[in-house]
């Protein structure tokens, strides 16, 4: 069996550069549905973009999720279909709704 040994980079290899790649998003892995990829960032209480077909397949009162009043659009890569949109949805977990 082998075992991951965590991997700790110094101080020097986090570049400003990559510390916003690194929280860039992969996408959605193959294989994986896009109903369960977007449940998992929910989960996660990560913030979404879903286009104009996506968006009313994903309860979002269920999930504790409301699309910001003062970003009704956002342009970005659909979490769902994983489709660039100019004119996607973007939603927020209820608990940060109020601190962007
Ligand atoms: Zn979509």
């Amino acid at each position: 069996m082998n075992v991951v040994q965590p991997f700790i980079h110094g101080a020097k290899y986090w570049t400003p550069k990559r510390i916003l790649d690194s929280g860039e998003s992969s996408g959605r892995p193959s294989g994986q549905l896009p109903g369960s990829h977007v449940l998992d960032l929910s989960d996660l209480k990560k913030a979404l973009t879903l286009c104009d077909s996506c968006l009313p397949k994903f309860d979002s009162k269920t999930a504790g999720y409301v699309t910001k009043k003062n970003l009704p659009l956002v342009q970005g890569r659909c979490d769902g279909c994983q489709e660039m949109t100019a004119r996607g949805h973007l939603l927020v977990n209820k608990e940060f709704a109020d601190l962007m």
